[in-house]
């Protein structure tokens, strides 16, 4: 198994670190303090293929394959954790669920809006009382009988995308008489259509510029047309939408704690206490060691998924194991560097504090450190 980086991929890595460092490290204070999605990054975004990672160059995209994806995932997040939740969760839910499971209809009307930023993607399956428990979902879809049109109601919790996207995959029942994760279909809602509304903006500890939102679908009128893989087969494509997009996660934390660890080291070099740097202080560097142990580890989990699934290969407990270990190690690398800052990594001087903040939601987004256990254990006494 060599999964080691391609020369093309480290090409990759350096043009999105450049992107990242001189058109999103600079505004990303800001925005964040504004808790404003940023709308005028989307173009630059689109422009360097970011928008369409996945999709195939028929469709507009930039046709990459799942290591670069997290790759572009991980430079973003180097310095913006918020972007780096927008782009990951573009390209791997709402796009990604068209992509994998949508009829080449509708992959020809939203692919190439997507890829080139007009529409952006937004991926509904959370609800106010499911969310762990996914599969218990309440929105529901009916069909009428004269039209074949679909009618959906119900309600969206934490939808990322949700207000400032251009369309929004949404799970609902379509069938109540099965059990709970067989009667459950995806369709394509477009902004604008009647009685789809963000109905309630998150305000939230970190991410703070990426738009999370409460969605409400109100008698909302879609054609069979919009309708995304098989009736009644949409929980099992879930399942394997938030495999791809848990190695996106994993990816955004390995981002957030690697950005972290640079701030650290910098910092301890320069601050002196006692008349030396503090990085001189074994306490310190020990925290260091440590940090850089783990993100290591959590790289190679977080590539070693990424290959398989790029082999074609089966990578469902290897995706969940690098979510959980780097988004575990990744907080505590993050907590800790903000330790090596003292009170000025309390303060908002620093990046750090933002990074603590926002790394945090690698530990629940695509389903909780919780829920990883239970996948990667199951999959272990399945074996
Ligand atoms: C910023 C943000 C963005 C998000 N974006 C999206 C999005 O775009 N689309 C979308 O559909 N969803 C999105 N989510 C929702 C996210 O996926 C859920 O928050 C997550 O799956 C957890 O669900 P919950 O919040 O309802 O927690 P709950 O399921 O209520 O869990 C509460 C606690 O109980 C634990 N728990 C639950 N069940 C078990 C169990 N069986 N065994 C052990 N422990 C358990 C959990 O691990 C957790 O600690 C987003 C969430 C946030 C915060």
């Amino acid at each position: 198994m060599d999964f080691s980086p391609s020369e093309h991929h480290e090409l990759l890595r350096k043009s999105v670190r450049d992107f990242a460092r001189s058109e999103v490290l600079p505004h990303a204070k800001k925005w964040d303090e504004e808790e404003r999605f940023p709308k005028e990054i989307v173009p630059k975004l689109a422009e360097l293929g970011l928008l369409g990672i996945r999709i195939p160059e028929e469709y507009g995209g930039s046709g990459m394959d799942v290591t670069s994806y997290a790759i572009c995932v991980e430079e973003i997040a180097r310095v913006d954790g918020s972007l780096a939740l927008t782009v990951a969760s573009h390209n791997g839910l709402g796009t990604g669920h068209i992509l994998s499971f949508g009829s080449e209809a509708i992959k020809k009307k939203y692919l190439p809006k997507a890829a080139s930023g007009e529409w952006l993607a937004a991926w509904a399956l959370t609800e106010p009382g499911s969310g762990s428990d996914s599969a218990g979902l309440r929105t529901t879809a009916r069909r009428d009988a004269s039209s074949g049109k679909w009618i959906i109601n119900g309600t969206k919790m934490f939808i990322t995308q949700g207000s400032v996207g251009g369309f929004c995959v949404v799970l609902a029942r379509t069938n109540p008489d099965v059990a709970k994760h067989k009667g459950i279909t995806a369709f394509v809602v477009e902004h604008g259509t009647k009685g789809f509304t963000a109905s309630k903006h998150l305000e939230k500890l970190g991410c703070r510029s990426s738009d999370t939102v409460e969605l409400t679908f109100d008698e909302v009128v879609v054609g069979d047309e919009q309708r995304v893989g098989e009736v009644d087969h949409g929980f099992l494509d879930t399942m394997q939408i938030l495999d791809r997009g848990r190695i996106s996660i994993a990816a955004m934390a390995l981002g957030l704690g690697y950005g972290a660890l640079d701030m650290a080291v910098t910092y301890a070099k320069d601050r002196k206490q006692f008349n030396k740097p503090i990085a001189e202080f074994q306490a310190i560097q020990w925290m260091l060691a440590d940090c850089k142990t783990e993100l290591d580890a959590s790289h190679l989990l977080t590539y070693r998924a990424a290959w398989l699934a790029d082999q074609g290969r089966p990578f469902t407990k290897e995706a969940s194991m690098a979510k959980l270990f780097a988004s575990e190690a990744a907080t505590r690398a993050c907590n800790k560097s903000l330790q090596i800052h003292g009170g000025y990594g309390y303060t908002r001087e620093f990046a750090v504090e933002r990074h603590l903040r926002d790394v945090k939601i690698c530990e629940i987004g695509e389903g909780t450190s919780e829920v990883q256990r239970i996948v990667i254990a199951k999959q272990l006494l399945l074996g």
